[in-house]
């Protein structure tokens, strides 16, 4: 088999794997993978997930064969370890990165304050702490969501560097450098994979940073991607598909390994 796709960055809940509907996994897109896998191509599962959950998500939806890496909580990069059943860190990414996010989250301790505020006095949204450390939040549902982001905009405008991921009803705050598109743009770097070979593939505004054409130029959604990423991705001249979670992603791979025999 021959194609063009060199590296496949595929979101995890909601497009690889449906939590709504069955089945949870597409046969055929996990078989075109590990074709693809077979002939050279390499895999990274790119989540809001930590390392932990994605490892739960693995085994409890029963997935045939693992990925060759993983981009979790939207910014770190792992690669297997010397026991394939484990994650490494890939480079030093991991480390610049929990600096860069030790420093903002000490630096940008007064609007993150101000959010606190709102959230505990104007929503029933949940925070998430990690420790002492704000690290997110839970909204009750997408209205709210709306709001709360809409708040997070206007505190966030003297601080720049404070972004936040956002996906259905959860929030990360992060470093503005941090996101999908720059982990898989540093893993891209690491294994020396040009733009033109990466396929991406996602649903929700997490994922935009990755479907924007920048770091992939084979980007694509499954059908019930939301719209803000349907636009992305055609705006980038990719692909959305017609069918839904894994049979859209399996649709649009079809589509980029034009050829393919
Ligand atoms: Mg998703």
């Amino acid at each position: 088999m021959h194609s063009l796709i060199k590296l496949l960055s595929i979101d995890f809940d909601g497009t690889l794997v449906s939590r709504v509907s069955e089945p949870v996994l597409d046969i055929q897109c996990m078989e075109l993978i590990r074709r693809l896998q077979n002939a050279g191509a390499l895999w990274a599962i790119n989540t809001g997930r930590s390392v932990d959950l994605l490892e739960s998500g693995l085994a409890d939806f029963g997935f045939p064969f693992r990925p060759d890496f993983i981009l979790t909580t939207e910014r770190d990069v792992f690669r297997r370890g010397g026991n394939r059943d484990t994650w490494e860190p890939f480079g030093d990414w991991n480390e610049r990165c929990a600096r860069d996010h030790a420093e903002l989250f000490s630096s940008a301790n007064s609007v993150l304050a101000e959010v606190v505020d709102f959230v505990s006095q104007k929503t029933k949204a949940r925070l998430i702490y990690d420790a002492e450390r704000l690290e997110g939040l839970v909204a009750e549902n997408d209205e709210e969501m709306r709001r709360i982001v809409e708040f997070i905009e206007r505190a966030r405008a003297m601080h720049p560097n404070l972004d936040y991921q956002r996906n259905t009803v959860y929030l990360r705050f992060c470093h503005a450098d941090y996101h999908k598109g720059a982990a898989l743009a540093e893993l891209a770097r690491l294994l020396e994979v040009p733009r033109e070979n990466i396929f991406a593939s996602g649903d929700h505004h997490n994922d935009i940073s990755m479907l924007d054409g920048k770091v992939a130029a084979m980007p694509s959604c499954p059908a019930n991607a939301i719209q803000e990423v349907q636009d992305a991705v055609r705006d980038a001249g990719g692909y959305v598909a017609k069918k839904e979670y894994g049979a859209g992603v399996h649709e649009a791979l079809l589509h980029f390994a034009n050829g393919l025999r």
